[in-house]
């Protein structure tokens, strides 16, 4: 037994006959002569074929974050220009997988040089130009073999048309040689719920049909194990997910301190199971991918579907987060040098107010048509004056429960001040990590800065709990860090009044809280905070 160490990035054991994602095709050497006019067609029957694909896996997707990211590469393999400059390779004499294969080294040689969030799309580039050369070849697409059994995916990377369309019965798990614990392999591996290891070297050095384990919460991979070893893991996965499939109910330490456990949507297909209410209704999905923003009656819409299905609960709407990871192309935000420290979030309404207002009525319209309990806040907020403001703004449109989201160290720093005008705090822990550490949240390499065991992140998450206490008003994570099992307990006993995750996540967090009275979690909280890396940390609140 050999063992390989990655990035945990989607909790779970799990462990199989691992099987390698089906390569990419070679591009066979250029013919000396082409027929203009059929290669030009070929390339046209190639997009038709693989849009038809993309959409349909897109279609059977079992959540919205999938089926968005399909459908985003979609349009990339619609792109008229991608078409015209195709023919005008041909027209110079090249073949239709040639062409195809040049015009997309140039978007991606652009994506490259733009850098973060796009320099991050290079993988669904490469990943449209192996599945058009494959349509233009005759050839079956790339993608995830079918071993006829149950089995371990490895890779160097996934695409998302890969990770979308896994079946979680048939793919137990995923290792990949590449990647970071915020690339869409890991997203959506934990939306699905699969088990996962990212940037794990050496995995793919590991032959097809060797027996593997993996742990998607240390990121230990063990190669070469027993058939008893790999039958033992994939049982206590079994029972883990019927015992929590069991558990309901409201989050509760074991000697009854509430503490809520809400659900990340994105819209109301994400909402699966029951839910105490929603912790972070992101709202850009409605935005995405258009040249104008989604008018007052579509978001209306949007919005009463998720306030409709649950009535009498808490539903926390978050104004559009626009800028940096999530460029919004109907904003044309001028180019920045630097976009995570730019026009992003709240600050997008300082040049297009009518975005924010739009937004708060048709919130206002759809919480007074439907009988959930409406609370809106805002993200990057980074001073009291700010989160005042936004605050007017809400009891403008008849929103009485506004608050703003802690993602910046100057407004966690400053959290009673925050707190003053608004009603509650939602610390966001994925970007309040990033700035805190000044560590690209896009950045697989810098993965050990992100970890929300940090002390210094602890440190500040511990006040603004302080500052909700002092001031009687709640304060909620719903960042990644909400849905750690073990974090959740550090959270409790800081003070934090609600967690907010990936409906998927919430049983093991429940099951959690459940074991621990308050008196341990603030132990643990303290024994946390006390620690001087992130490994003590979590040692110390293991001990
Ligand atoms: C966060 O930053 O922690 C957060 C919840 O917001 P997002 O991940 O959407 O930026
Ligand atoms: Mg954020």
């Amino acid at each position: 037994m050999r063992e390989l160490r990655g990035i945990g990035a989607s909790p779970g054991g799990a462990a199989g006959p691992v099987h390698r994602l089906a390569p990419p095709p070679a591009l066979p050497p250029a013919p000396a002569t082409v027929d203009p006019s059929a290669e030009k067609t070929a390339v046209r029957a190639a997009v038709l074929a693989v849009a038809a694909d993309l959409t349909r896996r897109a279609d059977a997707a079992p959540d919205t974050t999938a089926a968005e990211v399909l459908r985003a590469q979609v349009m990339m393999a619609q792109d008229e220009t991608l078409i015209d400059a195709a023919d005008v390779a041909i027209d110079g004499g090249t073949d239709a997988p040639h062409a195809i294969t040049d015009v997309l080294a140039v978007h991606r040689a652009a994506f490259e040089a733009a850098g973060g969030y796009l320099a991050e799309r290079v993988s669904d580039l490469d990943d449209l130009r192996d599945r058009l050369v494959a349509a233009c070849l005759g050839l079956p697409m790339p993608g995830v073999p079918d071993p006829g059994r149950p089995f371990l995916l490895i890779a160097r990377d996934l695409a998302p048309a890969d990770t979308a369309g896994l079946d979680p019965a048939l793919v137990l798990g995923l290792v990949t040689a590449e990647g970071g614990p915020t690339s869409h392999t890991a997203i959506l591996a934990r939306t699905l719920g699969i088990p996962a290891v990212v940037r794990c070297a050496g995995i793919l050095d590991v032959a097809d049909g060797t027996l593997v384990s993996l742990d998607g919460s240390t990121g230990v991979v063990a190669t070469g194990v027993s058939a008893e070893t790999a039958t033992g893991v994939n049982a206590a996965r079994l029972a883990e997910i019927e015992r929590r499939a069991r558990s309901h109910g409201p989050g509760r330490t074991a000697d009854g301190h509430p503490v809520a456990l809400l659900a990340n949507i994105g819209s109301a297909r994400d909402l699966t199971g029951e839910v105490e209410g929603v912790g972070l209704f992101r709202t850009e999905l409605l935005y995405l991918d258009r040249s104008d923003p989604p008018s007052h009656e579509e978001q209306v819409a949007a919005y009463r579907e998720v306030f409709a299905a649950l009535p009498g609960r808490k539903v926390v709407v978050r104004t559009l987060d626009a800028g940096a990871d999530k460029p919004l192309p109907f904003l044309r935000l001028a180019g920045e040098p630097n976009p995570a420290l730019g026009i992003r979030g709240l600050r997008v309404a300082r040049q297009t107010p009518s975005v924010l207002t739009t937004q708060l009525g048709a919130i206002a319209v759809a919480a007074a048509a439907e009988d959930a309990e409406v609370w809106v806040m805002t993200p990057m907020v980074a001073t009291a004056a700010e989160a005042s403001a936004f605050a007017v703004s809400c009891r403008e449109h008849g929103l009485s429960t506004a608050g703003v989201m802690i993602e910046v160290p100057a407004a966690a720093l400053r959290a009673g001040q925050v707190l003053r005008d608004v009603g509650f705090l939602s610390i966001g822990t994925n970007d309040l990590s990033q700035y805190t550490f000044a560590a690209d949240r896009m950045c697989g390499d810098l993965a050990e800065l992100l970890d929300p065991w940090q002390p210094a992140l602890i440190g500040l998450i511990a006040s603004c709990a302080a500052a909700g206490v002092e001031a009687g008003k709640p304060v909620g994570v719903c960042g990644e860090s909400a849905a750690d099992p073990d974090f959740a307990l550090v959270l409790a006993g800081l003070g934090i009044t609600s967690l907010s995750m990936a409906p998927r996540s919430i049983p093991a967090v429940r099951e959690s809280l459940a074991a621990h009275t308050l008196d341990e979690c603030r132990q643990i909280a303290k024994a946390a905070l006390a620690a001087d890396t992130p490994e003590a940390a979590r040692a110390a609140v293991r001990r």
